[in-house]
């Protein structure tokens, strides 16, 4: 790592659904693949909703994000998979004793 490096990494992947927005007519994105294969970036067909993280391995539904960019920030940096480790950590009964404060199924 250098100290230089501000650019924000971003998970490569591919628009795998678009359709014209409702009102403006204009394409929009609905869903993405990353390169990977890993991860799903999905969103309501619904214009201006946010985008969910589907980890495919664990078929695990994880965090919303505001924009495309920012689940695929999130899934290059770790913190969407963080999120799901909490889910399935939730679903195996590790939060029963204590609850965890970040998990948002608690
Ligand atoms: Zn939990």
């Amino acid at each position: 790592m250098t100290a230089t490096k501000t650019r924000r990494e971003l998970t490569p992947a591919d628009v795998t659904k678009r359709f014209p927005a409702f009102r403006s007519g204009r394409l929009e994105a609905w869903q993405a693949v990353s390169r990977d294969g890993v991860w799903r970036y999905d969103r309501l067909e619904i214009s201006g909703t946010p985008w969910m993280v589907v980890h495919l391995p664990t078929e695990t539904e994880g965090d919303w994000y505001g924009t495309l960019t920012a689940a695929r920030e999130a899934t290059a940096n770790g913190s969407a998979l963080a999120g799901i480790e909490r889910r399935l950590a939730h679903g195996r009964g590790e939060h029963a004793a204590e609850r965890d404060t970040f998990c948002g199924r608690c």
